[in-house]
């Protein structure tokens, strides 16, 4: 049984922790422990795909999350510019589902507290130097623990990745993402939607019965400029009006958009990284926590048998493929929407895929069957 380190106890970091106490010792470090729900929903939050909620569901997760801050849905609803639109229905593939809305707080809550008890726990206890020669790790305290690996899953700004020097590709994208949580006077369906525009998608995601989740992404200095003016909830309002009436906005928050990754995930058989510390990608296909989640499962995977550089080389050649193809296809459909250049001849072809995948149905079947990965 080796010891491994995780450092960050985000909803990757958790997971991973989970997956890795069935063969293995863990500390898990972080700066707070996860406090439970509050009566409102929390802005920060993520549409978590059916096949990762199937590999969740071996620890009960679901039966732990705040039923209040968990919705399931149904369809997925893309519109472009041009008007063609393509609906995904969980029933074209005989799914109940095609994944869940959960509050980002609920499911790091509910994941801290399926953790067993072969997981140290170290909150509020940061780490001050790792020492890979001598596989020791000491906190600010001066609290030190001896562990064979640690894994960076301390977000986009990671300690460990800034420890062994671990480089990044990475580029931003001058653009933020607003996101409101408002009520509508009427129901809502159980269908998250995005309609492409010029200055980039809105996007609804289905919460309660009149409660919805908005997105808008906007260039940065327009959001810059909304917030000086402190008119960003009536211009939520103004988009979103044609689609759904008079809403009311409770919340508000504004992200800059970053695409990041990691050039390797690990170094020798001592330093790893998974989940935002190894990538960040354009939020646009909900696919951020999802990816983490792909890492945590081929990392449990390939730590199986216990820890070699070998068996992390197989964890980066699993992911760094994978996730290298889903942050080209976000860059790519982000250019191709927002771009004023060449990319705006090629848009009719994303109408005739958006065509094609709504006539086809065994292509739209393939597609969906992606989506709930
Ligand atoms: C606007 C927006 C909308 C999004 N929507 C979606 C969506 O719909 N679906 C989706 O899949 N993804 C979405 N994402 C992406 C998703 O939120 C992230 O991919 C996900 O949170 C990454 O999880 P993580 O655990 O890797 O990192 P984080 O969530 O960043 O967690 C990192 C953890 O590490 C801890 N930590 C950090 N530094 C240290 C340190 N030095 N010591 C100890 N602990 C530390 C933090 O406290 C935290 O608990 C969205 C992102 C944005 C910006």
């Amino acid at each position: 049984m080796a010891k491994i380190a995780i450092n960050g106890g985000g909803m990757v970091g958790a997971a991973l922790a989970l997956g890795l106490a069935e063969r293995h010792q863990v500390v898990l470090f972080d700066h707070a422990t996860p406090s439970a729900s509050e009566a409102q929903w929390d802005l920060r939050i993520s549409s978590v795909s059916q096949g990762n909620l199937n590999w969740l569901a071996r620890w009960q997760i679901e039966d732990l999350v705040d039923k209040h801050k968990c919705r399931d849905y149904q369809q997925l609803e893309i519109i472009d510019q041009r008007g063609q639109r393509l609906v995904c229905d969980a029933e074209d593939v005989a799914e109940a589902r095609l994944g869940a809305m959960i509050e980002n707080r609920a499911l790091r809550h509910a994941l801290w507290q399926r953790l067993p008890q072969n997981v140290t726990q170290v909150v509020g206890d940061p780490l001050q130097v790792w020492q890979p020669q001598q596989q020791l790790l000491t906190c600010q305290s001066g609290q030190q623990f001896p562990v064979d690996l640690l894994i960076g899953c301390d977000g986009a700004r990671s300690w460990v990745a800034q420890q062994q020097d671990f480089a990044v590709v990475a580029e931003d994208y001058d653009q933020d993402c607003i996101l409101a949580l408002a009520k509508l006077p009427q129901a809502v369906s159980a269908k998250t939607w995005q309609q492409f525009r010029d200055e980039g998608p809105i996007a609804l995601l289905p919460l309660t019965q009149n409660q919805v989740c908005l997105i808008l992404y906007q260039r940065r200095q327009t959001v810059v400029r909304w917030g000086a003016e402190d008119s960003m909830a009536d211009r939520v309002s103004d988009a979103f009006q044609p689609y759904l009436g008079q809403l009311s906005i409770s919340q508000l928050a504004s992200f800059p958009l970053r695409r990041q990754h990691a050039r390797r995930y690990h170094v020798g058989a001592h330093t790893a990284l998974a989940g935002d510390a190894a990538h960040t990608i354009h939020p646009m296909a909900g696919l951020g926590v999802n990816l983490g989640f792909h890492d945590a499962r081929q990392l449990v995977a390939s730590l199986n048998n216990g820890i070699s550089e070998a068996a992390l080389a197989n964890y980066q050649r699993q992911c760094q493929r994978y996730n290298r193809k889903a942050l080209a296809l976000l860059d790519g459909l982000h250019r191709l929407n927002t771009g004023n250049g060449a990319e705006r001849l090629l848009r009719p072809l994303q109408s005739a895929a958006l065509t094609l995948l709504g006539q086809v149905p065994q292509m739209r079947k393939w597609f969906i069957r992606q989506a709930l990965n």
